[in-house]
């Protein structure tokens, strides 16, 4: 038996698709020990692994949206918080670990396997990336206004690496742990030894620009679990749309808003996640065919559903695609303009540029959807892509051949 260690730092999104993974690991006799957001504690320890909670502290959107509009560094400074508490508590256990696992985000993971002397995993629940892939998400046009605030906000990202509490940071880490903190500028992402993605060769673009190091081992779909507390399988015919914004940049309410209006008179069922945030009684007149939660079991609902409209978030997209569910994207920061753009590109589903969303756009692009079979198609040979590329039982395959070689 080997001991795995696991470090996440970011949340559903990078956690679900790690999970059919860890089972498989503890399966085949691993030893896996898990540090993620204390958030996560029930949905780990249920693996089977042995769990860390950290705080939790990197709010990517609030850390996106205040670093643009050049308010404070508070955000940036929460966020490396996490890092040193994670590197804290894998350099406190005392325990020797054969192989380190860590998601893509988590930018030490390389650095602490070369200080611990032991192989690198990195498991990205986002395409790869690499310059060809950067290059080419900030020349999309929906990747403008991003672009333009990015580099509007260069003079404060230049104050913040420049800061005593930054330099302070980087320093601690060298001197306690030998850990060099990475250029915040270097945008190409992290790479270990071995790299697995959570999609198919067909779906990542440019796939062909990735070393053998990379395995597109298709969605982590995985039974959850759980269950949906209402009927879908009577329908009357009825046509059912999902609508979720994902876990993380979801709450305009006016876009919830918005979908009453396009969808209210449509013969048709609608289930939507308005994610944690949202206290659901703000909303007054939710039409008789919506059915509206904090959450929902995703990957039940998306049995039943006919069309997806989805944020384009990599794991819903991924997640919808599996399904072979034709998607809307409406996409709302960091990669998934990337992510809605692939998929329009292969013919699975429609873009929405979230600032020109009305009931009428939305209304138009379900009828499109629904009328025009290509759409569907084009879902079904991504989604036959992603189930055949071998899953987490391929991952783990993978893993151990790593480790194994490295004995
Ligand atoms: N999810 C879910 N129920 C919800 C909302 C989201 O199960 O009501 C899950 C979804 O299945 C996916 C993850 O949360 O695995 C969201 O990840 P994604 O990458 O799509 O978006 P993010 O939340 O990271 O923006």
């Amino acid at each position: 038996m080997s001991k795995a260690l696991f470090v996440n730092m970011l949340g559903h999104g990078h956690v679900n698709p790690t999970i059919g993974i860890v089972r498989e690991l503890i399966n085949r006799g691993e030893d896996v020990t898990y540090i993620a957001g204390e958030e996560f504690r029930d949905k780990i320890e249920k693996t089977g692994a042995k769990f860390i909670g950290h705080k939790n502290l990197f709010d990517l959107s609030s850390l996106i949206t205040s670093s643009l509009n050049l308010e404070t560094n508070e955000k940036l400074l929460n966020a490396l918080n996490t890092f040193k508490e994670i590197i804290e508590e894998i350099f406190k256990l005392d325990k020797k670990f054969d192989y380190i696992i860590y998601d893509s985000s988590f930018v030490l993971g390389e650095e602490v396997g070369r200080v611990l002397n032991i192989p690198t995993i990195s498991s990205s629940s986002i395409f790869a990336i690499n310059e060809k892939i950067i290059k080419s998400l900030l020349d999309l046009p929906i990747s403008q206004e991003f672009k333009l605030k990015m580099e509007g906000a260069k003079p404060k990202i230049k104050e913040i690496l420049s800061s005593h509490n930054y330099v302070d940071f980087v320093n601690e880490l060298q001197e306690k742990y030998n850990i060099k903190f990475p250029s915040m500028v270097d945008r190409s992402g992290k790479k270990g030894m071995l790299n697995i993605v959570y999609t198919s060769k067909y779906f990542q673009p440019y796939s062909e620009s990735f070393d053998e190091s990379y395995k597109f081992i298709g969605s982590s779909v995985i039974d959850r679990k759980e269950s949906i507390d209402f009927d879908l399988s009577n329908n009357e015919d009825k046509k059912v749309i999902y609508i979720s914004l994902g876990t993380i940049f979801n709450n305009s309410i006016e876009f919830y808003e918005c979908c009453f209006k396009a969808f209210c008179n449509m013969n048709v069922k609608v289930i939507m996640s308005v994610g944690r945030k949202i206290d659901i009684s703000i909303f007054k007149n939710i039409p008789s065919n919506f059915i509206v939660r904090n959450y929902v079991p995703q990957l039940e609902v998306l049995k039943y559903a006919d069309v997806f409209i989805t944020h384009g978030g990599m794991n819903s997209t991924n997640e919808g695609l599996y399904f072979n569910i034709p998607l809307i994207l409406i996409p709302q920061s960091v990669d998934q303009p990337f992510v809605a753009n692939r998929v329009a590109e292969l013919g699975a589903g429609i873009v929405i540029e979230k600032n020109r969303v009305t009931p009428e756009v939305l209304n138009k692009c379900v009828a499109e959807i629904l009328s025009d079979d290509n759409f569907k198609i084009n879902s079904e040979k991504i989604g036959e892509s992603l189930r055949e590329s071998g899953g987490y039982k391929v991952g783990v395959d993978e893993i151990i051949k790593l480790k194994d070689s490295m004995k």
